[in-house]
């Protein structure tokens, strides 16, 4: 219940949510905790992609590092 969501790398670009659980309207808050209106998945960029496979290292040695 408490645990953070995965990050997922080619997650939408505004919001990080992975595009099988994306819906169009959308609305949640992006990585920034700025609320963001009803919104399609977008394809996130390629180093948004490549950020987010680090930033997914750091988290599951972080929670699965021991
Ligand atoms: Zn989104």
């Amino acid at each position: 219940m408490a645990e953070p969501a995965l990050i997922v790398p080619s997650g939408c670009r505004h919001c990080g949510v992975e595009e099988r659980t994306h819906y169009t309207r959308y609305a949640t808050t992006d990585e920034h905790g700025n609320p963001l209106p009803g919104h399609q998945y977008v394809q996130p960029t390629q180093e948004q992609i490549k950020a987010r496979m680090n930033a997914r290292a750091s988290q599951e040695e972080a929670t699965d590092g021991r």
